[in-house]
């Protein structure tokens, strides 16, 4: 994670006040570097459109 990551990582959390935890809401692809979309069903997953690249999700 480099420095100028900050910002852009900040778009990419959810703070939840009440349990002060940081929610990931969007990933970013670790072979095509582009956000993955999280699809919930059948199970919880993050899936790349470009690349087809999937991940299951720890929520
Ligand atoms: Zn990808």
């Amino acid at each position: 994670m480099s420095r100028e990551g900050k910002a852009f990582r900040s778009r990419l959390y959810e703070i939840d006040p009440r349990r002060g935890v940081a929610r990931l809401k969007n990933r970013v692809c670790p072979k095509c570097g582009r956000v993955m979309a999280l699809h919930r069903s059948p199970a919880p997953r993050w899936h790349c459109g470009y690349c087809s690249y999937t991940e299951v999700a720890r929520l």
